[in-house]
């Protein structure tokens, strides 16, 4: 291996208009199996070499040639590669990632070219034998000695089998016999065939190098070669650096080392989010439990595979005069609607059926008294003997009066005589019947509050022919047997441009009422999401603040800024998930103890969370916070290496 520096010239930009020149035409060629130390003041622009040879820095004039091939020239992504394969870093302050044992402080580098768990611990374990630390390889770096620290950070460098070794005064901080430690490791590595540069201020670390180089205000002023410490070169073999990236379940893994660092701080971001979540999924839970509860209540009264079917009223009534606000008859089926209805599929019978609604035509006399009453209808299947509160249905002669009737009768009207009173167009019936029954629950108020009396539609048809009087349906029953049907056929009936029954319209229209009031409640409680949002937002950033050199040190390993961002990526979704996962959570212990209170109040379950809501919950919950971390993340991918390795 040949590294042939190149006229490099490195300018830092001061300001718009000052230039400082740190390097002013470096021309070096280094080998194989070299020690070379650089020795200079302080200022001279060591480090400055050391970062553009180490890929950190490639803002610089001229070339660095590997084998011929040119680093300055490369794209970022084979950039990355150099300096994951080719380079291994040293620093004088080791820069360890405090949060990580010593193990995976070393597998790091593997880890972002994604190599085999079982190999990557193979491979540490191999070069912690090597540099002597096979006993401290669970522990953290701040339990380790200076001269330990940077025994990890050599193995840390020689992981990937990198052929160029690069130390920015690696004995700096370290008393002189570590320092001889050290030394020997590096002799050793450069023995194995590698090329190590090391800055240096030691005399003794000089004095064991095969060449020392001396550089001043960016210039070189001496380079020495020292033909007795040459050694001889020992081939090692190659490993296999993996050619891939950090894989997403290893951006988790490494999110979740660093999210335990923080435990407290990240789960109270958590669970701050979460209460958005669970407002949202609350909102919606309850918008369904009452949806339903309105279902429910409605299918206790009417028979729900029975299906109600009317024709919109006409403007004018049959006998062409004005619409008679008093009393509504509906549309009149002829025998086509009824040929047409009979043959929606799933239908497998047509009961026709009359009712007429009025406040002033309909009258019960009870004794001497005459009650009025608002539906007189014909009774039909979609009425079963269920929704008897007391006595039976009508048969031939008989009525049935609802329940919100019977407080008109002294004693219980079932087994009497009553007459009733009734207008079909222009003609008036009077004909006594006896009460079979009384329907719907008495104490009911709500839903089904009309009074009403019914009979049967048989009894209607011949009262009509002893009075010359023609009667058509105006209401159609469609009956199927199978519950799965009746959406369907609902649906075929609206779009036939008939309507359902009354109370299905106020149904429609309530729910749809319910559903505004749910949207515009959950996107209330979803304005506590963009807090949450925010917050996420700061605590990555601050994340971010923090790791700097992590993340300069990563970047030396190799880590691109795809693999930085995925990092930083991850620990938003881990919090978004765990936030979300904990805010279904309360949200589902809230449910049970509001469903406790009103079940124990009104028999009702007010809040119903589905799992869809469960699901879409967790999975904005995620959304979000990935939303907040991306800023934040690229902010991170996007930090510059030599500057996060400098920061304090
Ligand atoms: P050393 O030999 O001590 O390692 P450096 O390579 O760090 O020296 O620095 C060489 C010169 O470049 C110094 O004068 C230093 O002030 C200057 N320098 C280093 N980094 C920057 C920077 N980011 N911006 C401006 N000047 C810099
Ligand atoms: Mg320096």
């Amino acid at each position: 291996m040949i590294l042939d520096i190149k006229k490099v010239v490195k300018e830092y930009k001061l300001s718009r208009h000052n230039k400082f020149k740190a390097l002013n035409g470096i021309d070096l060629t280094f080998e194989s199996g070299q020690l070379v130390s650089i020795i200079g003041e302080s200022g001279s622009g060591k480090s400055t070499l050391m970062n553009v040879i180490g890929g950190l820095d490639n803002d610089y004039q001229g070339d660095i040639l590997l084998d011929g091939n040119s680093v300055h020239n490369l794209k970022e992504k084979d950039l990355d590669n150099y300096r994951k394969n080719k380079i291994g870093f040293v620093f004088q302050s080791f820069n360890l990632i405090p949060h990580l044992q010593v193990l995976d402080n070393i597998t790091v580098a593997m880890t972002l070219s994604n190599v085999k768990k079982s190999d990557r611990i193979k491979r540490a374990k191999k070069i912690l034998k090597d540099v002597g630390l096979t006993d401290q390889m669970y522990k953290k770096p701040n339990q380790l000695s200076g001269g330990q620290k940077q025994r990890v950070a050599i193995a840390r460098a020689l992981i990937n089998d990198p052929d160029i070794i690069l130390a920015d005064e690696p004995t700096g901080s370290l008393d002189s016999e570590t320092s001889d430690q050290i030394l020997v490791l590096i002799k050793k590595i450069a023995a194995k065939g590698k090329l190590v540069i090391i800055v240096t201020h030691s005399e003794k670390v000089a004095s064991h190098s095969d060449r020392v180089i001396t550089i001043a205000d960016g210039l070189i002023i001496k380079d020495v070669m020292k033909e007795e410490n040459k050694k001889i070169i020992i081939g090692e073999e190659k490993v296999d650096n993996g050619k891939q990236n950090l894989s997403f379940f290893d951006a988790i893994g490494m999110a979740l080392k660093n999210m335990k660092e923080k435990l407290a701080r990240n789960l109270l971001v958590a669970i701050g989010a979460s209460i958005g979540i669970t407002s949202v999924i609350i909102m919606l839970s309850i918008g369904n439990g009452v949806g339903k509860y309105i279902t429910d209540t409605m299918n206790e009264f009417v028979n729900p595979m029975v299906i109600e079917v009317h024709q919109l009223a006409v403007e004018e009534n049959t006998n062409g005069q004005p619409r008679d606000i008093m009393a509504t008859e509906a549309k009149p089926f002829e025998k086509e609607n009824i040929e047409e209805l009979s043959a929606i599929k799933g239908v497998e019978k047509v009961e026709l059926a009359y009712s007429k609604f009025s406040f002033r035509d309909n009258i019960l006399k009870i004794g001497e008294e005459e009650v009025p009453f608002q539906n007189l209808s014909t009774i039909s299947s979609n009425i079963t003997s269920e929704n008897i509160n007391e006595g039976k249905l009508p048969v031939a002669g008989e009525i049935m009066v609802s329940a919100n009737l019977i407080e008109n009768f002294e004693s219980s009207p079932v087994g009497q005589t009553i007459e009733l009173e009734f207008m079909i167009g222009a003609t008036k019936f009077v004909e006594s019947f006896i009460v079979s029954g009384i329907y719907g629950e008495i104490s009911e108020s709500g839903m089904n509050n009309f009074t009403s009396v019914f009979f049967n539609y048989a009894d209607l048809e011949n009262l009509a022919k002893d009075k010359d009087v023609t009667i058509k349906p105006n209401t159609v029953y469609l009956v199927t047997d199978d519950q799965d049907n009746v959406e369907a056929i609902k649906e075929k009936v609206l779009a036939l441009g008939y309507t359902g029954s009354m109370e299905e319209l106020l149904l429609g229209m309530f729910k749809e009422m319910l559903d505004v009031i749910t949207y515009i409640l959950a996107a209330i409680a979803a304005i506590s999401l963009v807090v949450s949002a925010i917050m996420i937002l700061v605590v990555m950033y601050i994340s971010v603040v923090e790791r700097t050199r992590e993340i300069g040190v990563l970047k030396a390993i190799g880590a691109r800024r795809k693999d930085i961002k995925r990092i930083f990526v991850a620990e938003s979704f881990l919090i978004g998930l765990v936030s979300g996962l904990f805010g279904l959570l309360v949200a589902v212990l809230l449910m049970y103890a509001i469903n406790g209170i009103t079940n124990s109040m009104y028999g009702v379950d007010l809040v119903l969370i589905s799992s869809m809501f469960a699901v879409f919950g967790v999975l904005v919950s995620i959304g979000i916070s990935i939303l907040a971390g991306l800023a934040p993340a690229s902010k991170a991918a996007k930090l510059d290496p030599v500057e996060s390795l400098r920061r304090e």
